[in-house]
Parts: C-alpha cells; sequence; structure tokens
C-alpha cells in the first residue's frame, strides 16, 4: 500500500474532512456505504466498523449479520463537489466475518483471489476500461426520462452537444479523485458518452470503474441531468458497452507481446489468454452482462458483438487486437458492459484467461471478414458461434462451466444465480408494451 494509517489520518485533518464514506458493492455491484464522522476514522482504519450485512443483496444470512469493513488506504479520496469545509471523503471496503476472515461473498476479495492466483503464476493482471454511458433529461418531478439533451453524434463538438459541460466536470471530478483521464467523446447515439481513464492493476480498475459510475451520476444530476450505465436504454439507437483492455505483465514486461510474431504481434501467453476466454466466454457472460436488457445490446446492427470470434483487423469481433505494440500490447474484450459488478466481471474473465494459459488453448484462427455480412452457414464452416441470447441462457452456460464457478466461489455463485434467476422469472410474465402493441389489435 502507498499510504499508512498515519497518512491517512494526516490527510484527513490537513483536508478539513468531517465524513468518511466507507464504500463496498454488493453482488450485483450496487454501491453501497456507511458513513462514519471523522471522529471514528482511526477505528475505520483498524477495521472496526461494523454494519448489519442481512439486508445487503447476496450476503448472508439474518443470523450471521455481522460485517465488519477493512478500508483499502490507498482508495482514501475526497469528494471534490461536496464543501470543502467539513469536506467528506470516501474509501473502498472490503468484507470481513467477525472471526476476521475474508468474507466468500465480498466481490473485492473475489478478485483479489483471482488475481492472487494470476500472481502465483508470475503474472499481474492490467485493465483499462472503455465505459459509456447516457446523460438524460430528467422530469418535473426528478425522475429519469429516456430523453436525450443533445442530437450529437460520433466525436461531435459543441454546440451540438450539450453534454460537454457535464462531461468536462466529470472528467475534472475523476481527476482530482486520482484518476488519469485518457479521452472523453461524444459516442454514436444522441446523448451517449464515454469516458475513459488509463490502464491499472485489475482491482484498482474495478474501484476506478465503480467511483467512475457513481462520480458520474452524481456530476450529471448537478447539471439537471440523469446519468445511465443501463446497457441499452433506447430501442433503435447503439447501446452502452464498457470494453476491456486486458494485458498481462510479467517482471514488469508486457507478456502479451512478441516482437517476433509476424501476424499479430502477440506471444503465446497473448494466443492463448484469447483462448480461454473464447472458449468460457459463454461462461462468463452471464456475470459481464447480467441484466435482462444486457441482451437487447448484443444484437447485430450496433457495434457490439454477438458472434465468438478474435481479429486483429476488423472491429465485430468479440475481442479485437488494437493497433498498439510492445508495453500498449493488449487484447480488447467487446463484450461486457456497465451493468455488471466490476469485481466479479474481472474476476471470471482473467479465470478464464488464466485456464486458456494452463491448458494451452489455441483460439484458433483469427477472423479477417466482417462477421456481420457472413451467411450463418458461412459462420458454422468458420467455428463461429453465437454469445448467449438472453440472461435464461447465459445463466445456463454458467451453470456448466466449472471454472467460472470455480473463480465466484459456491456463495455468490448460488446469490447470483438465485437474483439473476427471479429477475429473469419477472422479466419473463410481465406483459410488455411491445406485445399489446403487437397483439391486441389482431387478436
Ligand atoms: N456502443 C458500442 C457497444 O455497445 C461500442 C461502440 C464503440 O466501438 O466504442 O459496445
Ligand atoms: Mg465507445
Ligand atoms: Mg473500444
Amino acid at each position: 500500500p502507498k499510504f499508512t494509517k498515519s497518512d491517512i489520518l494526516r490527510k484527513a485533518q490537513e483536508l478539513d474532512v468531517k465524513f468518511i464514506r466507507l464504500q463496498f458493492t454488493d453482488i450485483l455491484g450496487i454501491i453501497k456505504n456507511v458513513t462514519i464522522t471523522v471522529e471514528r476514522l482511526e477505528d475505520a482504519l483498524d477495521g472496526k466498523i461494523m454494519f448489519d450485512g442481512s439486508s445487503i443483496e447476496g450476503f448472508t444470512r439474518i443470523q450471521e449479520s455481522d460485517m465488519y469493513l477493512k478500508p483499502d488506504y490507498d482508495t482514501f479520496a475526497i469528494l471534490p463537489w461536496k464543501p470543502r469545509k467539513g469536506a467528506e471523503a470516501r474509501m473502498m471496503c472490503d468484507i470481513y466475518t467477525p472471526d476476521g476472515e475474508l468474507f466468500i461473498g465480498c466481490p473485492r476479495g473475489i478478485l483479489k483471489k483471482v488475481c492472487q492466483e494470476a500472481r502465483e503464476m508470475g503474472y499481474e493482471f492490467f485493465v483499462g476500461p472503455e465505459p459509456e454511458f447516457f446523460l438524460f433529461e430528467m422530469d418535473e418531478n426528478g425522475r429519469p426520462t429516456i430523453r436525450t439533451n443533445d442530437k450529437g453524434s460520433y466525436f461531435d463538438l459543441s454546440p451540438v452537444d450539450l453534454g460537454e459541460n457535464a462531461r468536462r466536470d466529470i472528467m475534472l471530478a475523476l481527476e482530482e479523485m486520482g484518476f488519469e483521464v485518457e479521452t472523453a467523446h461524444h459516442e454514436v447515439a444522441p446523448g451517449q458518452h464515454e469516458i475513459d481513464f488509463k490502464y491499472a492493476p485489475a482491482l484498482r480498475t474495478a474501484d476506478n470503474i465503480v467511483t467512475f459510475k457513481f462520480v458520474t451520476k452524481a456530476i450529471a444530476m448537478e447539471h439537471g441531468l440523469y446519468a445511465t450505465f443501463m446497457p441499452k436504454p433506447i430501442f433503435g439507437e447503439n447501446g452502452s458497452g464498457m470494453h476491456l483492455n486486458m494485458s498481462l505483465f510479467k517482471d514488469g514486461v508486457n507478456a502479451f507481446y512478441d516482437e517476433n510474431d509476424r501476424e499479430t504481434g502477440l506471444s503465446e501467453v497473448a494466443r492463448y489468454f484469447i483462448g480461454g476466454i473464447l472458449r468460457h466466454v459463454k461462461g462468463f457472460t452471464a456475470v459481464t452482462n447480467p441484466t435482462v436488457n444486457s441482451y437487447k445490446r448484443l444484437v447485430p446492427g450496433y457495434e457490439a458483438p454477438v458472434y465468438i470470434s478474435w481479429s486483429s483487423k476488423n472491429r465485430s469481433a468479440l475481442v479485437r487486437i488494437p493497433a498498439a505494440r510492445g508495453i500498449a500490447s493488449r487484447i480488447e474484450l467487446r463484450s461486457p458492459d456497465p451493468s455488471a459488478n466490476p469485481y466479479l466481471a474481472l474476476a471470471v474473465i482473467l479465470a478464464a484467461g488464466l485456464d486458456g494459459i494452463k491448458n494451452s488453448i489455441d483460439p484458433g484462427p483469427q477472423t479477417f471478414d466482417n462477421i456481420y455480412e457472413m451467411t450463418p452457414a458461412e459462420r458454422m464452416a468458420a467455428g463461429i458461434e453465437d454469445l448467449p441470447g438472453s440472461l435464461k441462457e447465459a445463466l445456463e452456460y454458467l451453470s456448466k462451466d466449472e471454472v467460472i464457478k470455480e473463480a465466484l466461489g459456491p456463495h455468490v455463485y448460488e446469490h447470483f444465480v438465485k437474483a439473476k434467476l427471479i429477475e429473469w422469472d419477472t422479466y419473463r410474465t410481465q406483459v410488455h408494451q411491445w406485445e399489446l402493441d403487437q397483439y391486441l389489435g389482431i387478436f
């Protein structure tokens, strides 16, 4: 860790901190927090703050509901949009049981566990995310609508892009919280934006994604806008993805790069990692694309992947190899969306990639053609399969993938699947507007 306990206590005093939010996510990735006053900071840093975990999704049974929060000192950051006199800070926390064990339902703990496994194989997992989101207007009661506040499109500039002010303030807030924001732009759909920040070790990136979502929502609200990470809010427009750029480093060197490979510049390790991803993607899609709505994004025609393939040449592939080589060598997985719990998503993707390395899984030839222009027969001949088409299908694949289940551990697996099957069932039994429009007048 960069900071010690006394560093944090000193910082809190210097920055006139009055409140500290101890943050964590539930299994579904929803951010939660307990706020304490600065008088309890020392106790908090010692991991002595307790909370009742029984009402948190997927946490625990009533009779063993006491949980302890152990803050990661390095995540200490001031919330820049709050008053500075009596400032508010936050720290991300791990969850511990009263026996002093890392709680098996702690998503952050699960990512740590898989990262540790990678480390034992000599690798550090780095990830750079590209989260997309929409900025919508709110109605007179302050509830979100799906009216976009602009008609902008890809890389448009002001005055078309009214979200620009909000986006700028989001970037400033992120920088104040220690992010290295790399690029930001208007995305293809009206009201859609993307902010990319610098790659970091996976745990830090997962913390950053959680922070990013909560900062974006807070700052958008100050501009009278509602920021949403729902994967496909508008029919007929692009949805929001969260591409993940990934690499493994070994002894400080990018293990995905091989200057002697003429075709792709990728090492054998990178190829096996891709092989593992392609083999397990069906099994982990329920985690990387965890909502009913996620599957409305994964359809042809909206720049989201549908077919299981890899390519260094075209963007329609599920795994794309960006042109950068050397230290920046990486693979880009294009299926995840921002509704995923980032800790669990990175944990299962890493587990898939490591399985590829352990078992030397060959990813097969890359696809050079635009897969969307191939016929189903051509795809079949090329061995290109489809991603799961619904949450239900994805859950079925998950139930058959031992590597992914093992990465999640039985506790999270069971609670996750249970919550998701309820979600699926409520959706399945609803009568949707589409059905009324389609059938009411005919039958
Ligand atoms: N919005 C697209 C998606 O759903 C991605 C667009 C892009 O290439 O950045 O994944
Ligand atoms: Mg994008
Ligand atoms: Mg991308």
